[in-house]
């Protein structure tokens, strides 16, 4: 299904913040990535999908990604994403039409409908003439949601889609993203709330500027392995995993 191999990036040509990465994902899954910050996680996702130079390769049901283009989606983190950019919920939403849409092709009515759909589906239909900067955390990255449900995008990439939103919304998100799972989809989501994992994933992709582990939740949520990408200042009480932050 998707395979990584051999993904490494440098920023400053001397080190790498990606370090030779290979993994596979051999079923619809959803897949969480994990390492602690500065572990590589977004360097790596956009490695793959080329967004900035990389070595290696990825495929996703044995053709190269840039030929599969408009089956990916791509959330990035939100710190990135600029807020105060001037446009409305459903044009953002819109937004995720485009792959299928020839160069200057018009959104139609029957497109305009689908975002209707997809932001009733995120119970945001009501703030669609809203500016994206009145959002809440929450909401916008519901909104972004919306944006990959009519893209129709097989392979989905969120980074930390949960950073700093309510439960209600992570809730919705994540109901969607089983949805999605279930009809075939993979989803690749960076996430840094270790009590969750193995609750929300089946997979994990373990990182830290190295592969530290891939494999179902069950076999690579390991004390050992926790170890391995956070250092020992991971407590291990029972099955419950926490994080300290970095001192
Ligand atoms: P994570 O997402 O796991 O927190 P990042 O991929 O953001 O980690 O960063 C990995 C490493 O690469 C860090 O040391 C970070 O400082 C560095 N880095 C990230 N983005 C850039 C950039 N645009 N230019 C130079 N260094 C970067
Ligand atoms: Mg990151």
């Amino acid at each position: 299904m998707l395979e990584v191999k051999n993904i490494t990036v440098t920023y400053d040509g001397l080190s790498n913040a990606v370090d030779n990465v290979s993994f596979r994902i051999d079923q619809p899954s959803l897949v969480g990535i994990l390492g602690p910050n500065g572990a590589g996680k977004s360097t790596m996702i956009k490695g793959i999908l080329k967004l900035i130079p990389s070595q290696g390769e990825t495929f996703y049901n044995n053709s190269p990604l840039k030929k599969v283009q408009k089956k990916i989606a791509y959330v990035e983190q939100k710190s990135a994403i600029d807020y105060t950019f001037p446009i409305t919920v459903k044009e953002c939403v819109s937004l995720g039409l485009y792959p299928s849409k020839k160069m200057f092709q018009k959104i139609s009515t029957a497109d305009w409908k689908q975002v209707d759909v997809a932001l009733e589906k995120v119970r945001m239909l009501e703030y669609k003439n809203k500016q994206i900067g009145e959002l809440s955390g929450g909401q916008f990255q519901r909104v972004l949601i919306a944006r990959t449900l009519i893209q129709r995008a097989d392979l989905i990439f969120l980074d930390e889609p949960f950073v700093g939103i309510d439960a209600t919304s992570e809730k919705i998100i994540m109901n969607i993203l089983y949805g999605f799972r279930n009809l075939g989809k993979t989803i690749m989501i960076v996430h840094h709330d270790l009590s969750k994992v193995e609750q929300y994933f089946d997979q994990l992709v373990i990182i830290d500027k190295r592969l530290i582990a891939c494999g179902a939740t069950k076999d690579v949520f390991t004390e050992e392995n926790l170890i391995r990408a956070y250092g020992s200042s991971i407590i291990v009480k029972g099955s419950e995993k926490q994080c300290l932050p970095n001192l």
